[in-house]
This record gives C-alpha cells, structure tokens and sequence, in this order.
C-alpha cells in the first residue's frame, strides 16, 4: 500500500533538502503516492497567495504532510507560512526530539530528549497592542479600573493559556511517552511568577499525571532547566512546555546536539501532521546544493513512525547515524574545518545514506 503524503517543497535551500530526504524516504521500501504542493516566497514571487488553498485541501485530505522550510520576509510581505498552517490545521503539538549522533561535535554526548511544545497558545495568539495606540490606552485603562498599574507608555502582548490547551498537549506529551518507551515527563513553567497562566498549565500538567502513574512526573522551573540541562543533560526525557519557552527550549536542544542541522520536528492535530526540520530556509546556501540534509531526513523519519512504518523508520534513522559516525560522506557542517574539500553535498549525503539503508 503507497501512503499519500502532501509534500511541500518549500523555498531557498527547501527544494534541495526535500529531493534528498524524498529519495532516502523512497530508498527504505515504504511506497509514497507524493502530492506536491508549494507554499513559501516562490509561489508568492509568482504572483500567488504563499499558503495557496490547495496546500491546505491537499494536507486536509492526506492527513500527512511533509514540508521543506520556507521564508517569512522581514518587515513588509506576508505573515509566516508556519504559524498560518498550524493555525489553520490546528496542529496543536510541535514534536521536537534533540539527541545527539556519535560523530557530531558537542559536549553533551548523552543528550537524548523530546520537546513537546505547545503549538497554539501563549503571547504566540498575536493580541497585541503597539504602545502609543487607542488599543493600548482602552486597555491600560481598564486594568486601572481592576486594580493593576501598567505604565501609560507600554506596549501590551496578551498571554492566554487555556485548560483545554494545556489539558490537551499534557496528554499527547504522556501519550508520547508511553508510545515510544519514554520513562519520564517533565512539565516547564514559571508558576511561581505567571500563577494564572502557568500556574494553570501546572495544575493540569499534575492531573494529567496522575491519571498517568506508570509514567514518572517532574516539574521544572524553566530558568532553573536551562541550567540544569547543561549540567545534567542525562536527567531529561520528554519536556512538555507551553509555546515560548517550548520555542526558546527548542533551540537550546538543537545547539546541544550540534546545531540547528540536526533537530528535525514535527506539527501535530487531531486531523493532520506536519514533518519539518527546525531549522530555516537559510537562504544564502539556496541552490548550491551543500547543506545538510539530516533534519528533515529526521522529520521523515518521525513520519515513518506516525504512520507506524517502525522497522523503515529504525532503518533510515540507523542508516544516517552510520554515515554522521563514519564521518566521511558529509555536509560542511559535520566537518571539523568548515572549508573542509572533502565534504559532500546535499544529494551525495543522501546517497551514502540510500547506500547504507542497503547494507
Ligand atoms: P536558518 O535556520 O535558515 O539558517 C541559519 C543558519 O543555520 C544558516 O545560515 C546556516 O549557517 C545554518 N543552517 C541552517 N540549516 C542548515 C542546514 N540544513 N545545513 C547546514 N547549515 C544549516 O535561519 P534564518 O537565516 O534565521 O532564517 C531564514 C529564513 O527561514 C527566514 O525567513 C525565517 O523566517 C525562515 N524560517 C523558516 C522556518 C520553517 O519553515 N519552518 C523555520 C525557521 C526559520
């Protein structure tokens, strides 16, 4: 049986990326039927919406997508692709597992941890009001009426977390957990400081928990995990996280297991599942077909999984872990010296990986 899986290239280095990770997909025996179908600054630059409605029919259809990164300009343009689709498909859990390969260079060899960030909630909702503006000073306004004193020349983000968001991503972290031999979960807050928005996502993190005994339950302090992280990075297992911190904790992840290059991640919904690196579209490799292909060859390897392809997805993964340990056929980035001519570009990468799925 061939899944159907929407498959979107994406821009700058994003089409490169995907031509690799699709043949590695293709190389583990799983049958794919790809509808391709584009969002991001290409489609835009050619006079079109950068997240088209067929994108998002295809992906509602197919239920599985798998996405190359695409750019947000800066300033002037369009509003994120991202943030649109997991808006619009409500996929609620960003899926991001750091841990590090033999083979890359990081001083936390040990690191073996699943980020589970909150993908909807938080001061991400975009309720904000630009200081100096009549939204700002109704709301300035009425918070002196209830009692709380905000200097008259603030800008206000508004920072919602909801039972039922909190509920529902505690869950999926447990069910993570369970699903895939994970022995603890830790939730991050700052309750201690935020005790109606934290404080909340905390009291449901501990009811989900306790419908969950088989799982061990932590909570965390978000500044005091960046810390202990660095020092005890073997104490981690699954980190569940509403969507800042998730978004800050990501990145540290990411730089612990080697660089941005390595974290590949997954959003999450009830009716559909998104597979993407966290990296960007790092635009000024686009086309020279040299970077490295691991993150989103990680983020097929998380879809493999999601569509209980288990044995592909141990082989792929098996596969790049062999050719980043052998440290012969890689990207720059997994040299030692970056200018480094023996390393190989994106589609050679990809065939040392396709050549060790084979042996
Ligand atoms: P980026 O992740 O694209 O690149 C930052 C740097 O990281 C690159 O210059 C490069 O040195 C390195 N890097 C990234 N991916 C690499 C890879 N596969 N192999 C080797 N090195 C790699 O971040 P940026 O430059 O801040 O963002 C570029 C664009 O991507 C922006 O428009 C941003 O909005 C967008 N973006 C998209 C996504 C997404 O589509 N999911 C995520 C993050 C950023």
């Amino acid at each position: 049986m061939a899944y159907e899986v929407t498959l979107i290239p994406g821009d700058g280095t994003g089409p490169e990326l995907m031509d690799a990770t699709r043949r590695a997909l293709e190389a583990t025996g799983v049958g794919f039927k790809w509808d391709i179908q584009h969002a991001g600054l290409d489609v835009y630059e050619r006079g079109g919406d950068p997240l088209p409605a067929a994108t998002l029919d295809s992906l509602r259809r197919t239920r599985v997508g798998i996405k190359g990164p695409t750019t947000t300009p800066i300033g002037a343009g369009f509003r994120s692709v991202n943030v649109a689709l997991r808006k619009e498909l409500d996929l609620y859990m960003c899926l991001r597992p750091c841990k590090a390969y033999a083979g890359v260079r990081t001083r936390f060899p040990e690191l073996d941890i699943v980020i589970v960030r909150e993908n909807t909630e938080d001061v991400y909702v975009g309720v904000e009001f630009q200081e100096g503006s009549e939204g700002a000073s109704r709301m300035i306004e009425l918070l002196a009426e209830l009692g709380a004193t905000v200097r008259p020349d603030s800008g206000l983000s508004v920072k919602p977390i909801s039972r039922f968001g909190s509920r529902r991503i505690v869950e999926a972290a447990f069910d993570y957990a369970r699903h895939n031999g994970r022995r603890k979960v830790t939730a991050v807050h700052k309750a201690n400081i935020m005790k109606f928005t934290d404080g909340l996502f905390l009291e449901l993190a501990r009811e989900v928990a306790s419908e969950n005994p088989t799982i061990e339950f932590e909570e965390i302090i978000v500044d005091n995990l960046a810390n202990q992280l660095m020092q005890w990075p073997a104490d981690y297992d699954v980190l569940v996280l509403p969507n800042l911190y998730g978004d800050v904790i990501s990145d540290l992840g990411a730089g612990m297991i080697g660089g941005l290059g390595f974290a590949g991640g997954a959003n999450i919904g009830e009716h559909a599942a998104v597979f993407e690196a966290t990296h960007g579209s790092a635009p000024k490799y686009a086309g020279l077909g040299k970077v490295n292909p691991t993150a989103l060859m990680l983020s097929g390897v998380y879809m493999l999984r999601h569509l209980e392809e288990l044995d592909a997805a141990n082989r792929l993964e098996r596969a790049l872990a062999e050719v980043i340990r052998k440290g012969e056929r890689v990207t720059f980035d997994l040299k030692e010296d970056r200018n480094d001519p023996t390393a190989v570009g994106t589609a050679e990468f990809a065939d040392a990986v396709i050549e060790e799925l084979n042996t």
